[in-house]
């Protein structure tokens, strides 16, 4: 009953002869159905992107947004500048912004409720490192990242989120949680949520993130809590990414 959410994250990375490659491959017929595909190019080619995938079933999503409407800050773009130009899915609180720009979990929450204001789906990336699963504290630092953001909102805007499980030590290292892993991860989120609304919970997508590639998606994806995946390097090829969303 959750339709699979295939994001391609290609951080910053890529230009407008990648975009052009992506609106041809997927402008072949041969995805299943019953998948939503999004891809997050950097801000200066979503322009070109929307373009190129007018006539396929690629979606449109950006990487982060800075929390207010407009004003002196230089550099930044709104959640009403994405939307105007087509922009369905948002990053929030990927561990790159965490750490690298020391985004913090009230940082994240500002953005998502800005994401949400504008009109724009947010996908929540949280995860552990390697030292805190390590120390055994897995669950208490997901949940406690997801905590942070479901608490404020109002039930209508916890419809409106994805979340993405991306294993900080499993980011760009070619090392995939298990199946298994994700799984247990996965489920707990889920079981979480419960506590809010059964009801919400079963419909939250959740993502697995973490050197996904069209070898292992098929069974991260057969795992009953995963709904689909957060793709960093493996996007940056049209026809790897098409082979990722046709295992969905
Ligand atoms: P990766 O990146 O697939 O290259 O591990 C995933 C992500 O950072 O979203």
């Amino acid at each position: 009953m959750r339709t699979p959410l295939i994001a391609g994250n290609w951080k910053m990375n890529g230009s407008t002869a990648l975009v052009e490659a992506f609106g041809k491959v997927f402008s072949q017929p041969g995805l299943p159905v019953n998948v939503d595909v999004t891809i997050h190019p950097p801000f200066p080619y979503l322009e070109a992107a929307r373009r190129a995938f007018a006539d396929t079933r690629l979606t449109l999503g950006a990487q982060t947004l800075n929390p207010l409407h407009s004003g002196a800050h230089t550099g930044e773009v709104s959640g009403g500048m994405l939307k105007e130009l087509g922009v369905e899915y948002v990053l929030i609180g990927h561990s790159e912004r965490r750490k690298l720009y020391r985004e913090s979990d009230d940082h994240v929450c500002d953005r998502v409720l800005a994401a949400l204001s504008a009109g724009i789906k947010p996908i929540l990336c949280v995860g552990e490192t390697l030292e805190e699963r390590d120390a055994g504290r897995t669950m208490e630092v997901v949940l406690q990242q997801v905590g942070h953001v479901m608490a404020p909102l109002e039930p209508a805007q916890r419809a409106r989120l994805a979340i993405a499980y991306e294993p900080v030590w499993a980011i760009g290292t070619g090392r995939t949680a298990t199946p298994e892993q994700a799984q247990e991860v996965m489920a707990g989120i889920r079981h979480y949520q419960a506590g809010y609304d059964e009801e919400l919970a079963q419909q939250l997508r959740l993502l697995y993130g973490g050197s996904m590639n069209a070898k292992n998606a098929a069974e991260l994806l057969a795992q009953p809590d995963i709904d689909g995946g957060l793709v960093g390097g493996a996007s940056l090829k049209a026809e790897d990414f098409y082979a990722i969303c046709q295992s969905a």
